[in-house]
Parts: structure tokens; C-alpha cells; sequence
């Protein structure tokens, strides 16, 4: 939006011969010549070219997927022509290449995309189909993001579908029209012979584009899918789409999902729909993914677009775009009447004790998760549970305790959806994302109360989550079933690797931290037992009490040692909610706001 304006004050600037001369078109050719092989070929064709020579990069990441990722790294046999005359090219950096043009206004610029890595924001191509990711496929001219393109894809022979959420040229198969780039790159391509089905809910057309088989039943997904449709809807009041497109690639094992503006791809195992467990976890990832239209796509951050596609986008709101997301799968779930609200609270609960006993919790808020995404989140190593909290995790506790502290705070007449209605209506309004401070603005009028306390301990700090306090608004209680239990552990995490039980992550301040376990010892015995039986069996360590001694038998860089581990008490809870005897009407009325049924 704002790069469209700016390009339209421009245009007033110039005289009209200027703004004919700079017109710059630019349209797409993606064929297949060796699928099995795992490339596309790609013609990007450019006329109106004005200068003496011309940049064109690749994106480095995927907007919704914080990672520097390169996709120029899949690139190869890069050349450019006017027609029959080749032009001089050159690799200026990593994802640059500059065309020298002469006297050409006309330049076909190919290259070649190898892509056989299986996620839902990387490309891959393979026998039976094609999944474009725009991000690794499509190079763009410097400094033009807004400028229009069209795409033509040449299914492989043999495939004849094509599922995009790009808006069709009429009268022209499989081609395709994008406004600009941020609308190119959030529009995957999915060719194939993949199944598709369609439902209307909300007054919006969905395509549902299956790729891989499974035992999903059509029928029953359009009824259920069009539920959470208009639960996600009904937030918002309206729906800003005409069409949308979901992509679903069934693996043996798959999962993992990537938003988009009007439509979303979504990771799936394909005998997974026959389960209630199985089904539930499509529903909810469905409920995430398309909650994601809205939030961190149009109610959005001020830093995620438009997008720097060569750098780090850095934001401290991702506990919002993407806890939020989470956040909200359980309550369109529970008001669609795919769970219980006993599941609801219970899903919610061991969401709090997943946080609560994350050592990492205590380190790093939310709002430092979400800026360091790019080297932390994404980045994992063995000590990241120490260090870090996921802003999903830490930002779907903070969506629950905010919407209850709203529902409260208004004797049951407001909650978070309130906020978030207001807040994508505020952005629909101003062309822009939000500011932090915003959002805070935000919740503080709608809620009548200060936020100021609430930030500063669970937005930027890491302070203990007051789950009974929260939760207790609601008529609900909240039992730690560890609590007095003194209970002693050891503190490590073990993975299994050819037979020998390895050490996989030692927890900050456990007895396996303080007496010197390290990740990566293979544990060969405790107190003279093998290995297996005592690690496999038990992590806690009945027949011990707090403050007793045992000996870990340790390999560690080919030598045997021992290492003798005092044991401390868990300081991990196990969370069990019940509904509270004698629940007063005003807490009957913030139950009800926030489950809202
Ligand atoms: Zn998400």
C-alpha cells in the first residue's frame, strides 16, 4: 500500500514522456524439462529497460519463515539475450546480478532452479509435481518492488493443474497476474494433478488443492474447514478476500503450515484424517494458518511489509503475529465445537506448564524471542531450552492471560477479539502495521485499564506466569500436582543413537548442570545399573530422595569417568485445572466472553 502511493506521487512529478520512457514490464515463464531431477527452468522476460544495465535479485528468506535462508544458493546457468544477442552479466553479491544492456530495451534473462527440499517455504520439484515457493523461484529488478508481473507456468507433460492464489488472466491458461512483489512472493504455485475441492463460507470461494493422497474424507473437510472459516471471520466481522486457496501436501509424515495473504500451504500425513487426534491437529493448523489472513498479514507488525527481501526484517511483535495465531486455534476449536471446554482448558493449561518448565523462560521475554527469531528461534542448538522461549509458546500464554485480564476488567463485555478487531481495523485504515506501543494503546482502551505493569512483566520480562490468578477470574483452578512433592531429577535429556543413549540436553541449574554432565556423553551406567533401564524408565529417580548422590558413568570423547551428581528437586510443575466450587456470576460472565459460546 505504501509503495503504491509513493509510485502514483511520482508519477504526478513526471512528465508523462518520462513515465512512458521508465516503464519497465516484466513477465515470467517457469517450465520443466527435468523434474525428476528436481529443476525448474525460469524465463524472466523484461522490457522497457532504460539503462545501461539492469540488477536483478533473489529474495534471501521467505516472509513468515525468519530465517536468512539463500535462495540464490539454488540457482544456476544464469544468462541474458535480446533475442539472439547475448548480453554481458555479471555476479555483483550473493543474490545480484547485473545485466549490461547496450542499447537493448529488451532482455530474457534464464536460469535454472534446482529445488528438492520438503517445507512449506522452500520449492520443490519432483516425477509427479511442482511446488513453488516464489521466494526461491522468482528474481526481482532492484529497487522495483512495486512494479506489476505476469507468470506463465508450462505444467510438465502429464500434470494439468495448476492451484495459486494469484488472480488468472482471462483467456490465457495457466497464466497469471501479480500487482506487485510482496503479492508475487506470497503466492505459491502448486502444479500437479493434485485433487481439488471447493466450499463457499463467509462469502468467500475456497480451493482446497491436495496433493500426495490420504484417507481424508472431501465432504466432511468442506463442512469442517467452513466452520473454522466463519469462527475466524466472525472475529474480524468481515472477511477481506473474494478467493482463497488452501495447498495441503500429504506426507507419510508431515506438518508445519506458511500463511499468506489469500491463500496458505499446509504440511499434512496422509492417513493421519482417519484419527480424532489426526484430525483435530489439520483443524487446528487450518484454524492457525487462516487466522494468519488477518493477523501478521494485514494486522500486522510495522516491520513485516513491505518487505526487505535481502535483509533480516527485525520486529519485537512476533508473540502477537504468531502466539496470538496459536493462541486463537484453541478458541476457534472449542467454538466450532471440535473440542470440549474442558479440552480447552486443559489444552491451555499444559500450554502454561510446557512455559512454566522451560529453563529458558526465566532468560529471554517474549518480545526479545521475537526479535532474535532469526538467530535464535530458528536457529536451535542444545542448549536453546536453557536460553530461549518459543514466541509462540510464551505468546499464546500471554494472549490467555490478556484476554482474561480484558474479560475481567470489563465485567465480561470485552475481550482480546475486541483488540484484535479494532487493531486490524486500524491498519486496514492507516496502510500500516502497528507499533507496539499501538498495540498496547490498544488493549488499554479497550480494556478501560493500564497495561503498563502487565508489559513490563510478561511482554518484556520474564516474570512467574500468575496462572491461578488469571485462570482463577474465569471460576477456574488451577492444582500443581508437584507442588511439596520435593521430587528429585536428574536434569538431562537422552536421544537414542545406534544403541548407545546419548546425552541430548542438560537443564540449567539441575544437578546434571551443576556436577558437569555434558551434551553429547553417552551414559553407560547410574550407580553400576546399565544405562537404558534407569534413563528409559524414569527420569525422576523414585528410589532416591533430594540431596542424594549417584554415580553416572559417562563416555565422553572416547574415555570412561564417572561423575558423581547430587540430586535437586524438580522444579517443573504438572498443572491440573478444575472448575471452582461456588463460581460467582462474575466469573461466569468472563468464562463465558472468553470461550465465547
Ligand atoms: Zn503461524
Amino acid at each position: 500500500m505504501v509503495l503504491k502511493k509513493l509510485g502514483l506521487g511520482l508519477l504526478i512529478l513526471m512528465s508523462p514522456v518520462l513515465a512512458a520512457k521508465a516503464q519497465l514490464k516484466v513477465s515470467y515463464e517457469v517450465s520443466f524439462k527435468e523434474p525428476q531431477a528436481h529443476y525448474a527452468e525460469v524465463e524472466m522476460d523484461l522490457s522497457g529497460v532504460s539503462k545501461d544495465y539492469i540488477d536483478v535479485k533473489m529474495p534471501v528468506w521467505a516472509p513468515g519463515s525468519y530465517l536468512v535462508r539463500e535462495f540464490a544458493k539454488n540457482v544456476e546457468g544464469f544468462t541474458a539475450a535480446d533475442g539472439k544477442k547475448q548480453l554481458r552479466a555479471e555476479k555483483l553479491k550473493k543474490n545480484t546480478w547485473r545485466i549490461y544492456t547496450g542499447k537493448s530495451s529488451a532482455v530474457q534473462i534464464k536460469y535454472s532452479v534446482y529445488a528438492f527440499e520438503v517445507s512449506v517455504r522452500t520449492a520443490f520439484i519432483d516425477a509427479t509435481h511442482a511446488f513453488l515457493s516464489p521466494t526461491g523461484i522468482f528474481m526481482y529488478p532492484d529497487k522495483q518492488l512495486a512494479l506489476e508481473s505476469t507468470v506463465r507456468i508450462t505444467p510438465f507433460p502429464g500434470w494439468n493443474k495448476v492451484s495459486t492464489g494469484l488472480p488468472a488472466v482471462t483467456g490465457e491458461q495457466f497464466t497469471y497476474k501479480a500487482k506487485n512483489y510482496d503479492i508475487l512472493f506470497d503466492s505459491p504455485i502448486e502444479v500437479g494433478n493434485q485433487e481439488v475441492f471447493e466450499f463457499m463460507a463467509a462469502g468467500v470461494k475456497h480451493e482446497v488443492a491436495m496433493y500426495g493422497g490420504g484417507n481424508y474424507n472431501a465432504e466432511k473437510l468442506k463442512v469442517d474447514m467452513a466452520k473454522v472459516v466463519e469462527q475466524a471471520t466472525a472475529v474480524y466481522g468481515e472477511n477481506p478476500n473474494k478467493n482463497y486457496t488452501f495447498i495441503v501436501h500429504n506426507f507419510a509424515r508431515g506438518g508445519g503450515g506458511l500463511e499468506h495473504l489469500n491463500s496458505t500451504v499446509l504440511g499434512a500425513s496422509r492417513d493421519g484424517y482417519a484419527t480424532e487426534r489426526g484430525y483435530n491437529g489439520f483443524l487446528n493448523l487450518v484454524a492457525h494458518e487462516y487466522h494468519h489472513l488477518w493477523n501478521v498479514k494485514r494486522l500486522r507488525p510495522v516491520a513485516l511489509g513491505p518487505f526487505d527481501y535481502e535483509n533480516e526484517n527485525y520486529t519485537t511483535n512476533l508473540w502477537v503475529a504468531e502466539g496470538f495465531t496459536a493462541y486463537y486455534e484453541n478458541k476457534f476449536m472449542v467454538r466450532a465445537g471440535f473440542i470440549t471446554p474442558e479440552e480447552f482448558v486443559g489444552t491451555l493449561t499444559a500450554a502454561v506448564s510446557a512455559v512454566v518448565n522451560t529453563p529458558g523462560a526465566k532468560v529471554q521475554s517474549a518480545s526479545e524471542s521475537s526479535f532474535d527469531a532469526w538467530i535464535k528461534y530458528y536457529r536451535p542448538n542444545e542448549n536453546s531450552n536453557n536460553t530461549t522461549v518459543s514466541y509462540y509458546s510464551k505468546g499464546e500464554i500471554v494472549g490467555m492471560l490478556m484476554d482474561l485480564e480484558i474479560a475481567n476488567a470489563t465485567k465480561g463485555t470485552k475481550s482480546l477479539d475486541d483488540v484484535m478487531k479494532a487493531m486490524y481495523l486500524q491498519c486496514k485504515a492507516t496502510g500500516k502495521g502497528y507499533t507496539d506501543a499501538e498495540f498496547k494503546a490498544m488493549v488499554e482502551k479497550i480494556s478501560g485499564i493500564s497495561f503498563t505493569n502487565f508489559w513490563a512483566k510478561y511482554v518484556n520480562g520474564t516474570d512467574p506466569i500468575e496462572y491461578s490468578k488469571y485462570l482463577g477470574y474465569a471460576g477456574i483452578n488451577v492444582e500443581d500436582l508437584n507442588a511439596g512433592k520435593n521430587i528429585p531429577y536428574l536434569g538431562i535429556a537422552t536421544r537414542k543413537t545406534e544403541g548407545h543413549i546419548m546425552i541430548s540436553a542438560v537443564s540449567r541449574n539441575s544437578g546434571a548442570w551443576t556436577d558437569g554432565l555434558n551434551v553429547g556423553d553417552e551414559v553407560l551406567s547410574i550407580d553400576g545399573v546399565p544405562a537404558e533401564p534407569v534413563v528409559e524408565k524414569t527420569s525422576s529417580f523414585l528410589d532416591k530422595k533430594v540431596g542424594d548422590a549417584i554415580t553416572v558413568k559417562v563416555k565422553r570423547d572416547d574415555r570412561d569417568m564417572d561423575v558423581r551428581v547430587v540430586l535437586k528437586a524438580t522444579p517443573n510443575v504438572r498443572l491440573s485445572p478444575s472448575m471452582a466450587s461456588g463460581v460467582t456470576p462474575a466469573q461466569k460472565l468472563v468464562l463465558r466472553k472468553w470461550m465465547g459460546i
